[in-house]
């Protein structure tokens, strides 16, 4: 494993975006991880992980620290019966190479998360989910390393807390705690039951779907998704200016039965009619909306800092540093909370050092 000094971050993020880190180094197993952490310890330097660099934003002035990417791939089988395969995966592993492995394997589960960037490590701390999945349906426990007491602490499903993008890795345990391998279950049960509208639709427009085997329709599910995906600059690609982003910035608000009456009077005053979904925890409100009403429209551009031509919760690099990037971002919930009442969640980790 070897150290770099003074790297640029930007490039091992998909916004591009971050100065420099006084330290990087990659790291492909456990060994490796153990030794770049006793290097940032013994010298007194702070530490982050990162992986696919999808969902964090680096600051213009850079990482005075050590910034350990995780990378490789290692998927076990750790049982295997008539009904799923249950399988331990590294979590530097790509996420999208892991869900290749599952289909050609012919196992369910995880076919909806196709096209997503990053590392299968970083999935359990927002629950990773689309088109219906969430990986927090298939995960059995996550491994994880607590720094600060040099040792392994296991979590059971229960205990990960998954929910709408978040876990308790996300809430209780930032930074303290390194995801090293994660335990997942995939299926050789029937398929067929997806809810997502595209989707669904897609399959009803395939003629011979009914009659392919599994392998064939999980293949289609991927195809599908990708295809879905590309129309919305929601895949990772260089040269697609739309997608060089964290995917959304902003989570979708749920809210509680009071704050949603007065979110509704609020929307009712300016003649609008919001769209939303009642579940038992309440009303989850489309941030897509919220923006698209508050003065922002996708393709909207200030100092090459954007949202998505395809996407309106994409926030965009098209040619800005962290700075202005970040002060897009604050406008448009400023906007937001003005119109409607609401502060908009941001998704993606905005470092601060
Ligand atoms: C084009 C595009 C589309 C996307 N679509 C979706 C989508 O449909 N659904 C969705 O949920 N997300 C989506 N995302 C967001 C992102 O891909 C996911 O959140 C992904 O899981 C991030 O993985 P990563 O390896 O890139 O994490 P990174 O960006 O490297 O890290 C993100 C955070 O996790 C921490 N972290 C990373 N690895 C570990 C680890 N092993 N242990 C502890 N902490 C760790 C980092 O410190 C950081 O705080 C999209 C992003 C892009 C760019």
């Amino acid at each position: 494993m070897r150290i770099y000094e003074n790297e640029l971050i930007a490039p091992y993020t998909t916004i591009n975006l971050g100065g420099r880190a006084r330290f990087f180094c990659i790291c492909n197993n456990e060994d490796e991880l153990k030794k770049s952490i006793e290097f940032a310890k013994g010298n007194n330097y702070s530490f982050k992980v990162i992986s696919g660099g999808s969902n964090v934003v680096f600051p213009d002035d850079g990482y005075n620290g050590l910034i350990i990417q995780l990378s490789g791939e290692k998927i076990s089988v750790i049982e295997d019966n008539d009904l799923y395969k249950i399988v331990e995966v590294w979590a530097g592993t790509k996420l999208d190479d892991f869900i290749k492995w599952s289909i050609e394997n012919s196992l369910s589960g995880v076919e909806c998360l196709s096209g997503i960037p990053g590392s299968i490590g970083a999935t359990p701390i927002q629950n990773v989910g689309a088109y219906g999945q969430q990986i927090g349906e298939v995960i059995k426990s996550v491994i994880a390393y607590d720094v600060n007491n040099n040792s392994y602490i296991n979590f059971n499903n229960d205990e990960c807390k998954f929910g709408y993008r978040t876990s308790i890795f996300k809430k209780n345990y930032k930074n303290n705690l390194i995801i090293t391998k994660i335990i997942i279950e995939l299926s050789k049960r029937d398929i067929d039951n997806y809810s997502y509208k595209d989707l669904k639709e897609e399959i009803e427009k395939c003629n011979g779907y009914d009659n392919f085997n599994r392998k064939e329709k999980l293949n289609f599910i991927r195809n599908t998704i990708y295809k879905i995906r590309k129309r919305k600059s929601m895949i990772y690609d260089k040269s697609d200016p739309d997608s060089i982003s964290c995917g959304s910035f902003f989570l979708n608000p749920h809210l509680n039965e009071s704050e949603f009456k007065k979110f509704y009077k609020l929307a009712k005053e300016k003649n609008l009619d919001p769209p939303y979904l009642k579940d038992n925890s309440g009303y989850k409100i489309s941030a897509a909306y919220l923006i698209e009403n508050s003065g922002f429209h996708k393709g909207y551009i200030k100092n090459g800092a954007g949202i998505s031509k395809k996407h309106s919760l994409a926030l965009v690099n098209y040619g800005c540093d962290t700075k202005t990037l970040l002060k897009l971002a604050e406008e448009i919930r400023i906007n937001v909370k003005n119109n409607f009442g609401i502060t908009l969640d941001i998704e993606p980790d905005i470092i601060n050092m």
